[in-house]
């Protein structure tokens, strides 16, 4: 099939090599164009804008950062819409606010654009070996149409629901994740405080009701000090963000993000909004004075 691919960053940039190397061609776009010439090299043919990669092809995948992103992309000048016709599948890939994915999905349907909303976990690694989990909001039927698609990028593919039910599960993935680093950060912080080696703390736990993929995949990093991303706190800052202003919408309050955002703010405020999330293991060092790893 041929595909339209937009955004080719961390993410996008794999998951397009992925789809080439399943016999697709890929059409591709990025303002950034280093990352468009990798794409190219890789055997993707280069769009000159949203609206050329919409005019080749009859299903198009954005991977962009945010909300705004998505929307100057597929409503914007010389965007998605503008070159689409009747009929075009969008997939939007990228993680944004669940509301904007239902405004973006409602110009797409008076075009006769049919979208979903299907982003994902699991990050580069997973990305790289096209083994991403993806949450799908949309049509159930267009969803069944273009599954084995997405299981070309990813391990599991299912369905949560209506146009923004994807979105809106990658913010639940988003909650749980950020609260569990920094419910690993605040404990790795205690013990060391109390002058128990962590390493042991790790063994000692990670087997029991404790132990979760995130502790297996961020302690070590924490008792290394290696905070190299990953996934980056301000990338999580803007989840945790979106997560608050749909809560406040549905009448759902979240205070323990709400405090774990903070701390990721702090975080962005010194400096450090590049780092891996696990650098919340940083928030804890600044106020207990100690390091978890020394
Ligand atoms: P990234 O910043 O590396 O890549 C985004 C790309 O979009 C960049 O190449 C940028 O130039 C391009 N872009 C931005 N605006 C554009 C525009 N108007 N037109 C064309 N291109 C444009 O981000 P990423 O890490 O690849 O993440 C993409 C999405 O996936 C985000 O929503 C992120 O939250 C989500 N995500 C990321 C990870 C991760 O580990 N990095 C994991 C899961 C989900």
């Amino acid at each position: 099939m041929k595909i339209g691919f937009i955004g080719l960053g961390i993410m996008g940039k794999p998951m397009v090599k992925n789809l080439l190397k399943a016999g697709h061609e890929v059409v591709a776009f990025d303002l950034n164009k280093s990352n468009l010439d990798e794409a190219v090299s890789a055997g993707a043919q280069r769009g000159t804008s949203c609206s050329d990669v919409a005019s080749k092809v009859p299903l198009v995948i954005t991977m962009l950062p945010n909300s705004p992103h998505v929307k100057a992309v597929v409503l914007g000048k010389d965007g998605v819409l503008e070159g689409a016709k009747e009929g075009t599948i969008l997939i939007d890939m990228s993680s944004i606010a669940p509301l904007a994915s239902q405004e973006i999905e409602k110009a797409c349907a008076e075009k006769k654009v049919r979208m979903l909303d299907a982003p994902v976990s699991g990050g580069e690694p997973k990305a790289i070996d096209g083994t991403l989990a993806i949450m799908v909001g949309g049509e159930q039927n267009l969803f069944e149409e273009v599954k084995d698609l997405l299981l070309v990028m990813g391990a599991t593919a299912v369905y949560c629901g209506s146009i923004g039910a994807g979105n809106t599960t990658k913010l639940a993935n988003q909650i749980v994740v950020a609260l569990n680093i920094a419910a690993v950060a605040e404990a790795f912080t205690l013990v060391k405080k109390a002058g128990v080696d962590p390493h042991l703390v790790f063994e000692a736990i990670k087997g029991g009701l404790a132990g979760s993929t995130v502790m297996n995949a961020k302690a070590p990093m924490m008792i290394d000090s290696n905070f190299k991303p990953g996934f980056k706190i301000d990338l999580h800052i803007k989840d945790l963000a979106n997560a608050m202003d749909t809560g406040h919408g549905v009448g759902s309050p979240l205070p323990l993000t709400a405090a774990v955002r903070e701390m990721m703010e702090t975080l962005h405020a010194d400096g450090f909004g590049n780092d891996d999330h696990s650098a919340l293991a940083r928030y804890y060092e600044k106020v207990s004075g100690t390091k978890i790893g020394e």
